[in-house]
């Protein structure tokens, strides 16, 4: 038999009660009325009334009732009227308030009790629906969820600590029945179709906890733990065993209710993480691989640095060399012009040995030690330090100075090797396109409070169209025998004392590189 039939033959069966009730109450009333009115029999007769008012309350609603007990009034004051309207004494007039009185406390009394059965429906049925909304969401959510009573558990365990146990880890290592024992007071009530997905059909099956714990599992403990430290919630990766023997971490989470009663309906949700942490396995190695492989690069880089470096010193090494011995050569030998020459390598040898500690100290930059330079030095030390290479591309190089520049703290040979290699760019720049005046300008300023400016231009083509957005990109070159490498470096070098690097093309010809200093870096900022 359908559900749907099954509810009309209760509809009709109800219906027909109603009709009988209803057929009596009528029937009732009509009799009260007509022994009231017509019989001779003294007496409260239409208190009577009320069980005609009691049986019509079966049948009939609020309103009915009201409708109802409206009659019966009118009926009882009818028969007064028809009996007594002519001579009308105290006794009949107070048998007739009382059955008024006795109508009414019924009719007052039957609502209230209507009012309350109503209310009563009305919050059982939305506990009903608040019950089936539970179940679909519960049925449907993607997430894999379990109903299961852990109030057999947790009776055990509050009973374990007041043993004076608090540690269960410590107790199941003593005890090791324990876990089992634990297990087993376990009981799932429900199970939805995410979680057969993930462990199996057999998930909601007696007995599916042992199979799904993994045995030594520390992480049921921690559950038991949180149980018997009142936590309101447990979370954690746990590794659980499917039907098919497949382990799967998980992402667990438990909610426990305040109340003990309800520790027989406790909602248990599992994530499958199994594959988000292969992933996550595979990008940490692909991460080290790939610092790896950086760090490679940084060596490559700096070897590349070096070498660049390296080059103008050994260069001007060489050419004094050569100067030293014409000058030996000389009869007699000009000592005074040899010892300007052997002075000379001295300085230069010291600053490619200065290039490569500061190039070694990169890889360890706490060794690296800010000092007060003053830029007036420092751009004075560097006209020497380049006086053959400027000689020999006949390049004039003019020093615009502001008056009150104040020293800078930085890392001396860096800002050193920024100006050596914009000057070095420069010439050669000024010598590729065989520039008639060769010319540098240095500027110095200060824009604000806390910065220096240090601008480089030359006279020569300026930069190309080509090369503008690539300059400071690292292996950029135009050149034959460039390596690519000196701006960029000459970038990272000024960004990390929080300083800028840019380059661009003067409006009356060549190019123009302007350094931006902050004249007290805080921290180093790469
Ligand atoms: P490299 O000098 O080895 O080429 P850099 O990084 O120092 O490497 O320079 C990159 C490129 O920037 C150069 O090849 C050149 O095209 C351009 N460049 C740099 N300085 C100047 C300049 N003063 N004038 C014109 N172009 C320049």
């Amino acid at each position: 038999m359908s559900i749907a039939s099954t509810i009309l033959r209760a509809r009709d069966a109800q219906a027909g009660h109603n009709l009988a009730f209803g057929l009596i109450a009528v029937a009732l009333a009509a009799a009260v009325f007509y022994v009231d009115t017509f019989t001779d029999i003294e007496g409260a007769i239409a208190v009577l009334y009320v069980v005609t008012i009691l049986l019509a309350a079966q049948a009939t609603t609020r309103i009915g009732l009201l409708v109802i007990a409206a009659v019966c009034v009118g009926l009882a004051l009818l028969s007064y009227a028809m009996t007594h309207g002519d001579d009308a004494d105290l006794q009949s007039t107070i048998r007739l308030i009382v059955a008024l009185a006795a109508l009414f406390v019924t009719t007052m009394l039957l609502l209230k009790t209507e009012t309350a059965r109503l209310t009563l429906l009305s919050t059982n049925s939305a506990l009903k629906e608040s019950e089936a909304r539970y179940r679909s969401i519960f049925d449907r959510t993607r997430v894999a969820l379990w109903e299961r009573d852990y109030a057999k558990l947790r009776t055990y365990l509050m009973d374990v600590r007041e043993q004076g146990v608090t540690d269960i880890k410590a107790y199941a290592r003593a005890n090791p029945a324990v876990v089992d024992h634990c297990i087993g007071l376990i009981r799932v009530v429900a199970v939805n179709e995410a979680a057969r997905e993930m462990l199996g059909p057999e998930s909601s099956a007696a007995g599916v906890l042992r199979r799904s714990i993994i045995p030594g599992q520390e992480k049921f403990l921690d559950v038991l733990q949180a149980i018997m430290d009142g936590k309101s919630v447990f979370e954690g990766k746990v590794e659980v065993r499917a039907d098919n023997g497949e382990d799967k971490l998980v992402l667990l989470s438990i909610s426990f209710p305040d109340d003990p009663a309800a520790f027989s309906r406790v909602v248990v949700s599992m994530v499958d993480i199994t594959q988000r942490e292969l992933a996550l396995n595979a990008l940490a190695e692909a991460q080290a691989e790939l610092t790896k492989a950086s760090k490679a690069a940084t060596v490559g880089a700096m070897s590349a640095s070096l070498a660049h470096e390296l080059n103008q010193p050994l260069g001007a090494n060489v050419v004094n060399s050569q100067t030293l011995l014409r000058w030996l050569d000389r009869d007699p030998p000009d000592l005074a012009a040899v010892r300007r020459s052997a002075e000379r390598i001295i300085r230069d040898s010291q600053r490619a040995s200065e290039i490569i500690q500061n190039t070694r100290s990169l890889l360890s930059p706490s060794s690296k030690k800010l000092e007060s330079v003053s830029l007036d030095r420092l751009v004075d030390g560097t006209m020497a330090l380049m006086e053959h290479e400027l000689q020999r591309s006949g390049t004039t190089v003019f020093v615009d100075r502001e008056p009150h520049i104040p020293p800078v703290s930085t890392v001396k040979i860096e800002l050193q090797q920024v100006l050596v290699n914009l000057i070095t760019n420069a010439i050669q720049a000024m010598d590729e396109a065989g520039s008639a005046e060769r010319i540098i300008r240095i500027a110095m300023e200060r824009p604000d409070n806390e910065h220096i400016s240090i601008a480089v231009r030359d006279s020569g083509p300026g930069i190309t169209e080509d090369a503008k957005d690539k300059l400071f990109a690292p292996f950029f070159t135009t050149k034959a025998t460039g390596m690519g490498m000196g701006l960029s470096i000459c970038r990272s070098t000024l960004e990390a004392r929080g300083g800028k690097l840019e380059g661009t093309n003067h409006p009356e010809g060549g190019a123009i590189f302007e350094m931006r200093l902050l004249i007290k870096p805080e921290v180093e900022h790469a």
